[in-house]
């Protein structure tokens, strides 16, 4: 028993040092800007890395300036092989699956809706997940920088959808409402959001109309 536990901590240690040696990190500073860019996948071809940080410097300071001056200043970001998930942001770091970036190598804009929850920064939301979801793929939408190479565009209405499907869903949904409805709703929104002071009732109060009748409207007559 001894033995074998002994041999466990032995393998164990030298994983994490083969992991540790795999694991490159490079920190970048541009603009007021500092990236930390981290890589466990040496396969991955380093041209994809320097589009991932190209990335980054154009549409951060963008984002930024739209939605949120004060975002912080120092990001993080991980490309991940053992992340499961396409992409995912918590506490100012970016985690990207590797595997992902192999299957996708166009998709760089990934970057693009997960640097935008770092500007978001609403902390324990008041408002729903859908909404946090739809404004970044808005934002992506807005200052993506390969977004048709990647093919990634907004899906057309379908009667199927509702505004809390997320993501695409709702990022068309909130096209329809600036161009037909209400201009600057998305950053009002935005604001409200990070100042806690988003209700269900934000809606009404900024467009006239509860969301369910601006879907009802946008259901009717969805061209953008
Ligand atoms: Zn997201």
């Amino acid at each position: 028993m001894k033995k074998t536990l002994v041999l466990a901590a032995i393998l164990s240690a030298i994983i994490i040092k083969s992991a540790d040696a795999q694991t490159t990190s490079r920190t970048y500073k541009h603009g007021g800007y500092t990236l930390t860019l981290t890589n466990n996948d040496a396969t991955l071809d380093t041209a994809e890395l320097t589009r991932l940080v190209k990335t980054f410097y154009i549409v951060y300071p963008e984002l930024a300036k739209e939605y949120n001056p004060a975002t912080l200043k120092d990001v993080k970001m991980a490309v991940d092989t053992s992340y499961k998930g396409v992409a995912a942001t918590a506490d100012g770091k970016v985690t990207i699956a590797a595997s992902w970036l192999h299957k996708r190598p166009e998709d760089i804009d990934v970057v693009t809706h997960e640097v935008m929850h770092i500007v978001q920064d609403y902390g324990e939301s008041v408002g729903p997940g859908w909404l946090t979801e739809g404004i970044a793929d808005y934002a992506r939408n807005q200052f993506g920088v390969n977004n048709a190479p990647a093919k990634w565009t907004l899906p057309d209405f379908k009667p199927t959808q509702n505004y809390d499907n997320a993501y695409r869903v709702t990022a068309r949904f909130l096209v329809w409402i600036e161009k037909k409805v209400k201009p600057g709703l998305v950053k009002e929104m935005d604001s409200q959001m990070r100042k806690h002071t988003y209700t269900d009732a934000s809606w009404k109060t900024l467009t006239g109309k509860t969301v369910d009748e601006l879907w009802k409207s946008y259901s009717e007559n969805p061209a953008i």
